[in-house]
């Protein structure tokens, strides 16, 4: 009936709005592209879009913050303990599986020929080292806030190359004065912020605030708010999200090269990643959420799709991070006490589709310089390509920037990157998808897994976290 259709349209008014922006922003680039607008134009034409990253991004800085502390001190510390660990395992295991499927099918599909005739020139430039790109790591973990005066020469190099290359992907992610080298990012930075020092300063803080019980209360209570009156914007934005995410695709669409010129090697290499991380979406991840938690995962999906959407039209999963909290915690219903905690660390270092990415492409490049890689680079590459995803920010394609860790620890020449920049706007976009969806099965499947500490409340700290 009528009354049924309007409840249906109601309740699920965002992801229809979400789903008709998306098929209105594709129809709408190609329909535009004929008139080959210029950069200006395009800018200009996408602007509702960047309005959305900008509104999405200014929320991240104070959610990630307040979510972290309160969720962490609503816990006492042996269930925050036990939850960290779930989580740490979950996100280790998934991208070590993701790593794997990403070596499995470039070795399988073997897209690059061993030519280099169809790319750009290749110059060889200086390497840098693995243990350099390490110590930086732990450097960033340990670095609240500032993002400049770490010159590393690998962030340094890879800018300038995909400045030289690319200039609109610089400015799709804000960051375009670095390009002039004299301020360099740190990789994990997001909107100039680090966001995992971020993440590691309010770790400890919550641990703290936590431990200090009724002393600790007003901080607590204070963050409880700030959390509270940010999930509230993120409300208002959620229906200017449809329209951003409308403009950001027919923007991107308007923009993008010719899909004709993308042939040979590059195709196949698009293709590669596109089953790799299709595999690891649709096949693995919702495996894992079935066997642990015994739900249907693809009910869970479906209570997620803005969310995925989102990440689709931004490439970025932190921009994302807002509206990945409200479909967790409104659609499907998961324990605020461990989205809180486990999704800024989620959005900030679980990235499942960066690290497969990270290690296909790798060894993509290896295929096409006709460089045969022995089992122990092939180890080298895994590692080096998790921490490359874990290092990399939840920014539109910083998963390229890092990428240089792992091209470098075997040698590999990282300028070849540019060989694979025509695609990876595209590529990116399904790997944050990817991303989000990675974090939000870990959110489900910790909050199942922690159940029992959930249930009982420590009657000293108190369950602070007011469900409405
Ligand atoms: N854009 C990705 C994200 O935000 C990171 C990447 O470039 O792989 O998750």
């Amino acid at each position: 009936t009528k009354d049924d259709m309007k409840r249906f349209f109601f309740k699920n008014a965002f992801v229809i709005l979400t789903v008709a922006a998306v098929i209105t922003g594709i129809i709408l680039g190609f329909a535009l592209r004929p008139y080959k607008m210029s950069y200006r134009e395009v800018k200009y034409f996408s602007f509702p879009g960047e309005l959305l990253m900008r509104m999405l991004q200014m929320l991240v800085l104070p959610l990630l913050v307040s979510s972290l502390i309160t969720g962490i001190a609503a816990l006492d510390s042996r269930a925050s303990g036990k939850m960290g660990m779930r989580a740490v395992i979950y996100y280790t295991t998934t991208t070590v599986i993701a790593v794997f499927i990403g070596i499995v099918m470039v070795l399988i599909i073997h897209p690059g020929k061993g030519s280099k005739d169809e790319f750009t020139k290749h110059q060889q430039i200086e390497q840098v080292s693995a243990a350099d790109a390490f110590l930086d790591l732990i450097r960033y973990l340990l670095m609240l806030g500032a993002t400049q005066g770490f010159k590393t020469q690998y962030a340094k190099r890879i800018i300038h190359v995909t400045v030289t290359v690319n200039d609109t992907m610089l400015l799709q992610n804000g960051t375009q004065q670095i390009a002039k080298e004299e301020m360099i990012p740190v990789p994990g930075a997001v909107n100039g912020i680090n966001a995992l020092g971020l993440v590691v300063f309010s770790i400890c803080f919550g641990l703290i605030i936590g431990n200090m019980r009724e002393q600790g209360k007003p901080l607590k209570d204070f963050f409880d708010c700030l959390n509270e009156a940010i999930m509230r914007l993120v409300a208002i934005i959620m229906w200017y999200a449809p329209i951003g995410i409308l403009f950001l695709i027919a923007g991107k669409i308007v923009e993008m090269d010719d899909i004709t010129t993308m042939g040979g090697q590059l195709g196949m290499y698009t293709v590669t990643v596109i089953s790799g991380l299709l595999f690891h979406a649709i096949v693995v991840l919702p495996t894992l959420y079935f066997i642990i938690t015994r739900k249907n995962p693809f009910v869970f999906i479906g209570g997620l799709l803005q969310a995925l959407i989102t990440a689709l039209g931004t490439s970025s999963s932190s921009a994302t991070l807002p509206i990945t909290f409200k479909c967790l915690e409104e659609n499907n219903n998961v324990d605020k006490r461990v989205t809180r905690f486990v999704l800024p660390v989620g959005a900030t270092i679980n990235m499942d589709g960066t690290a497969l990415y990270e290690a296909l492409a790798a060894i993509f490049i290896a295929q096409v310089n006709d460089y045969d890689l022995n089992f122990g680079q092939i180890l080298t590459i895994s590692i080096t390509a998790t921490a490359a995803s874990i290092g990399a920010a939840g920014i539109p394609q910083a998963g390229l920037v890092t990428m240089v860790i792992v091209l470098t620890s075997v040698g590999l020449p990282t300028d070849d990157i540019t060989l694979i920049i025509a695609v990876d706007w595209f590529l990116d976009r399904l790997r944050t998808t990817t991303n989000v969806l990675g974090d939000s099965i870990g959110a489900g499947i910790v909050e199942h897994l922690s159940r029992h500490e959930l249930r009982k409340k420590d009657p000293e700290v108190g369950n602070s976290v007011v469900v409405e």
